[in-house]
């Protein structure tokens, strides 16, 4: 990993916030916004958006321009243009057909609940059937089964070895690109050197690596910062009561992100304008501060005053 490591140190700093346009940015998804963004400011890097509205199933008509309208409330400007995935569909494309020019890919005819009956994790079930790939899922043979990898946040991180040798999807039977396949495109194509982002990633992450290696690119760094949960097991989202976040008074919620990051704010922070707040933020972010957690539980309305914040684990 050290080698990794060394190459991200030496490229210039490239984050980015990556939200699904599924609903309105609510408290959990504006941790990851302004932790990616400080990292980003802290580093003299560029922070950059992408709306990874791949899987049209699930997104909301009007949510990706409600999400960037919010961010902008919250003064967290992005330094290039917004790509969105709904518009790179050629791209992928381009990726899927090199890979199957190299014979790594396969049509898998598996559904979830065979794969489920077969122990959970894909064996190569499909791999020398020679389904025809038009109307089918594909998979990637797996040649840079990752197990484990360095976060920059939660140290060594360890994937179940079955898991990480898994053949995976990179295209659904539906058509649509799947998610690993296009971050990965989309973290190359922007040259991303370094990527903060929620802890339920930790593990996709592994996959992820593989996939940088079979595509002979440098991968970016990881620090996954721990997730706001409503309760242990269960991260702030619209399937849990977590209300969107304010757009006409961002301060407070701003401040209490600032304190689920490891920050301290003083209360006085609130009288100041958000260009000030952020700007005070910068002079004292660092991923050193941030808790080393995977769930912090928050007590009640994270955008309240004074939200308690427990760590779970
Ligand atoms: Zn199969």
């Amino acid at each position: 990993m050290s080698d990794t490591a060394d190459t991200a140190s030496k490229r210039p700093y490239r984050g980015r916030f990556a939200p699904s346009p599924t609903g309105p940015l609510h408290f959990g998804s504006l941790v990851a916004a302004v932790g990616s963004y400080l990292d980003a400011k802290v580093n003299h890097g560029k922070w950059l958006v992408r709306i990874e509205d791949i899987d049209t199933t699930r997104v909301v008509a009007g949510a990706a321009s409600d999400i960037l309208k919010t961010l902008e409330a919250y003064g967290l400007y992005w330094d290039e243009s917004v790509i969105y995935q709904s518009q790179r569909q050629s791209l992928y494309q381009d990726v899927v057909t090199q890979l199957i020019e190299q014979q790594l890919i396969y049509a898998c005819h598996c559904s979830r609940k065979q794969i489920k009956a077969m122990g959970g994790i894909y064996q190569g079930h499909c791999k020398n059937r020679q389904y025809p790939f038009t109307d089918s899922a594909l998979r990637l043979t797996q040649c840079y089964a990752t197990s484990q990898y360095q976060d920059l946040l939660q140290g060594l991180i360890q994937i179940d070895p079955r898991l990480a040798q898994e053949d995976y999807l990179i295209k659904r039977s539906d058509g649509l690109f799947a998610y690993q396949l296009v971050v990965v495109v989309d973290d190359i194509a922007q040259n991303i050197s370094r990527v903060v982002r929620g802890a339920d990633l930790l593990d996709p992450t592994a996959r992820q690596l593989s996939l940088f290696q079979q595509l002979k690119q440098p991968s970016p760094e990881y620090a996954h910062l721990p997730l706001v949960v409503a309760k242990p097991g269960f991260k702030l989202s619209k399937q849990n009561y977590a209300p969107a976040i304010s757009t006409s008074s961002a301060k407070p919620a701003l401040l209490n992100a600032f304190e689920f990051l490891g920050l301290k704010p003083e209360k006085a922070l609130l009288s100041e304008s958000i260009e000030y707040m952020l700007a005070w933020a910068i002079t004292k972010f660092s991923l050193t501060t941030v808790p080393k957690a995977t769930e912090i539980q928050v007590s009640q309305h994270p955008v309240s005053q004074d939200p308690q914040f427990a760590i779970i684990k």
